[in-house]
């Protein structure tokens, strides 16, 4: 279970995985990297009507979770509520899926 992302070898910036070359400086070196899984939860959805293969789980929380290392990613979230601003880390990744839960530690800012 890891999160990774590609990082631009040229200009230093973290990028999505769906890249194949660096938005910023268009440079191809870009080379996989691990992130810590560590975040805070940067908006939330909560989905009653879900897609069939996931009816039986509804209602669950969609969460965009901006990471520390400065992305976003889409994840679902296994908290009972979610606010924003809310630390959170990666639990699980299932069928490519994020699954995010409430940070163990949470630190004051
Ligand atoms: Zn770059």
């Amino acid at each position: 279970m890891e999160l990774t992302a590609k990082h631009c070898t040229h200009c230093d910036q973290i990028h999505s995985h769906d890249k194949y070359h660096c938005p910023l400086c268009f440079s191809e070196e870009l080379e996989e990297r691990q992130l810590s899984g560590k975040g805070e939860v940067y908006s939330y959805t909560k989905i009653y009507a879900a897609p069939k293969q996931f009816a039986d789980q509804a209602p669950f929380f969609v969460i965009l979770v901006h990471l520390e290392e400065g992305l976003k990613v889409t994840a679902r979230y296994s908290g009972e509520k979610v606010q924003i601003g809310e630390k959170v880390e990666l639990e699980s990744i299932v069928n490519r899926a994020y699954h995010f839960q409430p940070a163990m530690s949470k630190t004051a800012f």
